[in-house]
């Protein structure tokens, strides 16, 4: 859809499934708490654009993270007639039995694969929070729900530095274990580099072939989208990503906004991989967003428009020399 070619690159998959996380991991940072129809409006605005996974809200103590406050009522104010996956973050089991009661399609628990990140993150040592999921995942399988593993700092630490490969094998290995093998590697900090995205991609599909990963990169250092490109060419086929760049990490110092979901749908729309979104729509989704913001927000598709945006000659004042 709205493709200026039709020739995919080669070693690219043919299609890929476009997670959006800007309502949680998006405005999880954002200061200013976003009112819940707005927060409805924006999700329902991203379906329309034919996003069909959203990571929605997180359940977590609204002490800890009021921006998520309302994550109930925004779950019961989402269209959800056109079959949309729709998840949400759940860090314990009261969040477990919040997120069953608001009947999400999929709770999502999340470690870091540093031991001083999770701690900073969530207050307990990583052995501790793979022990509290064995309550979430009883709670899911009773309501027939789902359980996504997202490992953090999967590419690097904002404390300890680099992330030894081995550490993130362990905790795939251990979400295996618990049955949990839907699993995305996050780039909490922007630490990512193509390479550290084929080294592990690479081992994990060696070490947990029954994975199924999904990469979530942040923009930190303007390599975002040159690790999805690393990604696609290992054949990962979910990014997860948000609208107009919107998000960060508050635990994480300096950490800065997703890869940016229109940044992402127009380069896989280039290079020929279909996503099923909808480019325009889904400008204007951000545009609206920014607009809500008060911020000029970090996407660049949404200043520039599409490849093939043209403009009368008369827009542009003629250069003199
Ligand atoms: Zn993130």
């Amino acid at each position: 859809m709205n493709s200026t070619t039709n020739h995919r690159l080669e070693g690219f998959p043919e299609a890929v499934s476009i997670v959006e996380v800007g309502p949680r991991d998006g405005l999880q940072s954002e200061p200013v708490f976003v009112p819940t129809d707005k927060k409805i409006a924006l999700v329902n605005g991203l379906i329309d654009a034919g996003i069909r996974h959203l990571e929605v809200t997180s359940f977590v103590s609204p002490r800890a993270v009021p921006q998520m406050r309302d994550a109930a009522e925004v779950l019961a104010g989402v269209d959800r007639s056109q079959g949309a996956v729709l998840t949400a973050l759940v860090p314990n089991a009261t969040g477990a039995e919040r997120a069953a009661e608001a009947s999400v399609d999929a709770m999502v628990v999340f470690m870091s694969a540093s031991e001083s990140h999770n701690l900073k993150n969530v207050n307990r040592p990583r052995e501790q929070s793979l022990k509290g999921f064995a309550d979430i995942v009883r709670i899911a399988g009773e309501a027939n729900i789902p359980v996504f593993g997202a490992i953090a700092t999967a590419f690097g630490c904002p404390f300890e530095g680099n992330v030894p490969v081995g550490a993130i094998v362990d905790v795939a290995r251990a979400y295996r274990d618990m049955g949990i093998t839907m699993l995305s590697l996050g780039d909490t900090t922007g630490m990512a580099t193509p390479p550290l995205v084929q080294e592990r991609c690479r081992a994990l599909a060696r070490a947990v072939p029954e994975a199924d990963i999904a990469l979530h990169f942040h923009n930190t250092r303007g390599v975002g989208l040159a690790c999805v490109y690393a990604g696609l060419l290992e054949g990962i086929t979910r990014y997860e990503a948000s609208v107009g760049g919107l998000g960060g990490c508050p635990f994480a110092p300096k950490a800065t906004g997703n890869v940016c979901t229109e940044d992402l749908v127009y380069m896989l729309n280039e290079c020929g991989v279909k996503t099923g979104v909808d480019l325009n729509r889904l400008i204007g989704v951000s545009r609206d967003i920014e607009t809500v913001m008060g911020r000029i927000l970090s996407g660049q598709v949404m200043k520039a428009g599409p490849r093939l945006e043209t403009y009368g000659m008369d827009a542009v004042a003629t250069a003199n020399g």
